[in-house]
């Protein structure tokens, strides 16, 4: 029972609602009591706010259905309410949503609980803004009240959730996505997609977000970019550019105000920043996904969780610590720093006892920092998987590409990588299982090596397309960029499939930091086979190892496409290359 008086709690008395206690994720029996403890919490709702629409919604509110057992109600209101809507709810007792990743303050979900004759049922209170999603939720629910089969379904399939082991924090709730939003495109409740010519804000200007810019034109989007600076890759495609770094809460509000939907197309943006796009603005691939991946001991750790294997590694942060590490893992080691490192850069590999000597100081971060140590593997070959997923819980992946790293820079990729059947379909069956359990919406890398035996171990993982899937441009039935459009824009995803064995050569600058001008004989040599596709990202100058553009090459096998861009590659050149000068 619960004590109120003319609906105001004063401090002396306890409020009708509970502490909310997270659990595990377990599928329980439908427990018809629910049924009088979501009537009850929406009367206590109605009672302060009787112009509130109050709904009983998933799981607990179909008879039969088995669940969390948690009780879902969910609110509709105007988007200037939900504030006053929270409140209220804070005043009968409910609480903020636990957990790494929350709804956004613009629909927040509060949690509490309820007790009946002992037992204590959790809540979950939906608050949302406009009525959209809550017609969505009710033609759900309704349709399997209906639906004695659809109803037999839902619960065979969350059992088989339950089976695969994927059920911490939301990751239970991403895998039934897909299924559920089969079910609204049959009801017609499909979620509207961003259409043309609506504004997609990139974060991050360089090639990536110049490839995604061009995709997204080409589809008649609208561009907004935020970058350092304003003659980055992508500028040339942007109908707007925000100079700023890529911390600057501000600036990428300004950002989002003039965009429809935000993605990124670097790790190292800020996750104060993403947390305040994700306030008025739909950001993808989202929160979680970057989390995980900008921080690579916070990856090794997911990746562990979610049952797939990385090398073995321990986080250090003295010089005893990485003492013991090789003792325990054994030598050679990679010394990762933990966070900002690309293109192989802020890694030592550690060959000698000696070499641990001074090895966090090389490193070059802060003293104490924790960083990552890794066992080297002696892998047969490296390979990566480009995943997308939209927001609908579909997903598909690329064929898988074989690259070729030069001191931790990528230098070439071949796509469908030769290896057996199997090994593409594991790698496949792993990003997927990666991109649910983050709930990503875009498009995820995997790199993954290849052992001996077979197994796939996880090197790194990117929340978003990836240098190699550039050939996917001309490879692919859909390019990796236009994929990442159509996932974050809820399109519908493209055809993965192949066209061809294809080969990616990147174009590394040579020699010292200049102008770059292209050396124009050069130019004509490198396209002087018709097969040979060029992409220059408009860098305007070049030094050492700088990626500034890459060949794509379609052949018969794999082997003739490299052939033909290695060629290629090694032709064009830069004015100022060597000392006798690319005249
Ligand atoms: P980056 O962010 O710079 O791409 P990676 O962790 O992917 O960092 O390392 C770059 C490259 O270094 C890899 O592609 C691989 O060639 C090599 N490398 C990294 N870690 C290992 C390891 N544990 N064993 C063997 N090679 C590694
Ligand atoms: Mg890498």
């Amino acid at each position: 029972m619960t004590s109120r008086m003319a609906g105001v709690y004063t401090r002396s008395v306890r409020p009708p609602i509970g502490p909310y206690v997270r659990g595990s994720v377990s599928v329980v029996p439908w427990d018809p009591r629910v049924v009088d403890v979501a009537a009850e919490v929406a009367g206590l709702i109605r009672d302060r706010r009787p112009d509130l629409r109050v709904e009983h919604i998933g799981s607990t509110a179909v008879p039969g259905l088995p669940g969390k057992g948690v009780v879902d109600l969910a609110i509709a209101t105007e988007p200037a309410d939900v504030p006053r809507v929270a409140g209220m709810l804070t005043e009968l007792g409910f609480g903020p949503q636990p957990g790494p990743d929350p709804w956004p303050p613009t629909r927040p979900m509060l949690v509490g609980s309820v007790e009946r004759d002992g037992i204590t049922f959790r809540l979950h209170v939906h608050v949302q803004p406009g009525t959209e999603e809550l017609t969505r939720d009710v033609a759900f629910r309704d349709a399997l009240l209906a639906d004695p089969v659809l109803t037999r379904d839902y619960a065979a399939l969350k059992s088989e959730i339950v089976e695969g082991g994927l059920t911490e924090g939301h990751q239970y709730t991403y895998q039934k996505q897909a299924w559920i939003s089969e079910v609204h495109r049959r009801l017609g409740v499909l979620r509207p997609p961003i259409s043309p010519p609506a504004t997609i804000g990139i974060l991050g200007g360089g090639q990536l977000g110049r490839m995604l810019a061009l995709a997204a034109r080409a589809m008649g989007y609208r561009i907004a970019v935020l970058d350092p600076d304003p003659l980055c890759p992508a500028a040339a495609f942007a109908d707007r550019v925000v100079v700023a770094t890529y911390d600057d809460v501000g600036a990428a509000l300004r950002l989002a105000d003039w965009s429809d939907v935000v993605t990124y197309e670097l790790e190292h943006v800020a996750a104060e920043v993403i947390d305040a796009i994700d306030a008025v603005k739909p950001v993808h691939p989202g929160r979680v996904p970057l989390g995980v991946t900008q921080d690579r001991l916070a990856e090794r750790a997911f990746v562990e969780r979610v049952g797939l294997e990385v090398a073995p590694w321990r986080a250090v942060g003295t010089a005893r610590e990485l003492r013991a590490a090789a003792t325990d893992l054994g030598m050679p080691l990679r010394l990762k720093a933990a966070r900002g490192g690309y293109d192989g850069r802020s890694q030592l590999r550690l060959v000698r006892a000696a070499d641990l000597d001074g090895a966090l100081e090389r490193l070059g971060r802060p003293a104490g920092q924790v960083q990552l140590v890794e066992r080297e593997l002696a892998f047969e070959a490296e390979v990566s998987i480009v995943v997308a997923r939209g927001n609908d819980g579909w997903s598909a992946t690329f064929p898988l590409a074989r690259n070729v790293h030069d001191d931790g820079i990528l230098i070439e990729s071949v796509a469908p990588a030769p290896v057996p059947p199997d090994v593409a379909e594991q790698a496949a069956a792993m990003a997927e299982r990666l991109a649910v359990a983050m709930g990503l919406v875009g498009t995820l890398t995997a790199e993954l090596f290849l052992m001996p035996d077979g197994r796939l171990v996880v090197n790194e993982l990117a929340p978003r397309v990836h240098n190699s899937g550039h050939w996917t441009i001309e490879g692919a039935a859909t390019s990796q960029f236009e994929q990442h459009i159509r996932a974050i824009c809820g399109l519908g995803l493209g055809a993965t499939r192949a066209l061809a064995p294809s080969a990616m050569v990147n174009l590394l600058g040579r020699g010292p930091l200049r102008e770059a001008r292209l050396d124009a004989p050069s130019l004509r040599a490198a396209l002087a086979e018709p097969d040979v596709h060029l992409h220059l990202y408009d860098k305007r100058r070049v030094f050492e190892r700088r990626k500034m553009g890459h060949v794509t090459v379609l052949g018969a096998t794999v082997d003739e496409a490299l052939d033909g861009a290695r060629a290629a590659a090694e032709r064009l050149c830069w004015m100022g290359e060597t000392t006798e000068g690319g005249t």
